[in-house]
């Protein structure tokens, strides 16, 4: 029998829509490519939220944190246990290959590595995959070497290395002192004049008092330009200056989008420039009627808009919209 309800994604915005979905008595199920919580699961290891608990419960459970700003470890702890009270039927490891509309609602082709590809009939279906996945490119030379990652997780393994990371919001300055902590030799790697004024509040004289005592480098105003097995070329973008510098790893920290493709297959229309879907701003649904969206999907690439505090009533929206 077809589900009422199946969701892509099991991040919080995700859950929260299962969580409303159980509670409005209508079958349920959600499919990640992934673990539980999966881009939460793959942030840096020692990440601590800027979020307080408050901003990250979903479904009305109290996250009970003894930290005002609560860690990785706890978060996933948390999410785990809203999984368990809400007993939401989660399908973890099961990609999503393409959404297909049919008569009275969708035929929905899904993949696991332990079963094999198979077809979920769902009434509605709600995407809600995040963007966590797909880093913004440099488009440079040396870009896809072994060397270049998207992502930070923690320094440990970059001791005594020569670490260029490029970028200068959060994600950059958190990762520039983790891995200097680590013992790394860092250098920031900046096409903006300073650091951006949307880096935490308590962040920034950390991060300031290293680049004033030289423990970091950084190079303002300044674009990488090829990165080589031992070396990465930058280029000044006011002087024109050009220069080579020895290099180990390039952590290109330079922000993520959304992955339309799944609701452009499925016949939604997505803003090619700024990759946000067409969608009605009351009910969530895109002009397919019973495919919704949710999360951070909503924003295309401006993700940096849509957090977990504003997105968790997206549940609530999607299942007014479905009439119970
Ligand atoms: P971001 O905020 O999108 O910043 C990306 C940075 O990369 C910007 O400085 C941008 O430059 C630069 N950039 C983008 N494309 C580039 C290119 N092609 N070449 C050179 N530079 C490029 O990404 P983020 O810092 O990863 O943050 C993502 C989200 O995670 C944010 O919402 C942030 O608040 C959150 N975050 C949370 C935590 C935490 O909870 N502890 C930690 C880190 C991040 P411009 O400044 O010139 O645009």
């Amino acid at each position: 029998m077809a589900l009422d309800f199946l969701i892509i994604g099991a991040g919080p915005a995700g859950l929260a829509c299962a969580i409303e979905a159980r509670r409005r008595g209508f079958s349920c199920a959600v499919a990640d490519k992934g673990c539980l919580t999966d881009s939460i699961h793959r942030f840096p290891a020692d990440l601590v939220f800027f979020s307080t608990p408050g901003l990250l419960q979903i479904g009305e459970l109290v996250f009970v944190s003894p930290s005002f700003r609560p860690t990785r470890a706890e978060v996933l702890r948390y999410y785990r246990a809203v999984a368990d009270h809400y007993e939401l039927a989660i399908r973890p490891y099961e990609k999503v290959t393409a959404i297909q509309p049919v008569e009275g609602g969708f035929t929905v082709k899904t993949e696991q590595a332990a079963r094999g590809a198979r077809a979920v009939e769902a009434k509605r279906v709600i995407v809600a995959t995040g963007y966590y996945d797909n880093p913004n490119p440099l488009l440079v030379d040396g870009e896809d070497l072994p060397k270049v990652s998207h992502y930070y997780t923690e320094g440990h393994p970059y001791r005594g290395m020569n670490v260029a990371i490029i970028g200068g919001k959060n994600s950059a300055a958190e990762a520039a002192l983790g891995y200097w902590r680590a013992g790394a030799r860092v250098t920031l790697i900046h096409r903006g004049d300073a650091l951006s004024d949307s880096v935490k509040y308590w962040v920034r004289p950390d991060m300031e008092k290293r680049l004033e005592l030289g423990q970091i480098k950084a190079m303002f105003n300044t674009v990488m330009t090829r990165i080589t097995r031992a070396e990465v070329e930058t280029q000044n973008l006011v002087t024109g200056a050009r220069e080579t510098i020895a290099n180990d790893f390039v952590f290109a920290l330079t922000g993520y989008h959304p992955d339309p493709s799944l609701l452009i297959g499925a016949g939604a229309k997505i803003d090619p420039l700024t990759l946000e879907p067409v969608y009605d701003p009351a009910t969530l649904e895109t002009p397919v009627k019973g495919l919704y969206v949710a999360g951070s999907i909503i924003a295309g690439i401006n993700n940096n808009k849509v957090f977990i505090e504003n997105s968790r009533e997206h549940g609530k929206m999607i299942m007014n919209a479905a009439g119970r």
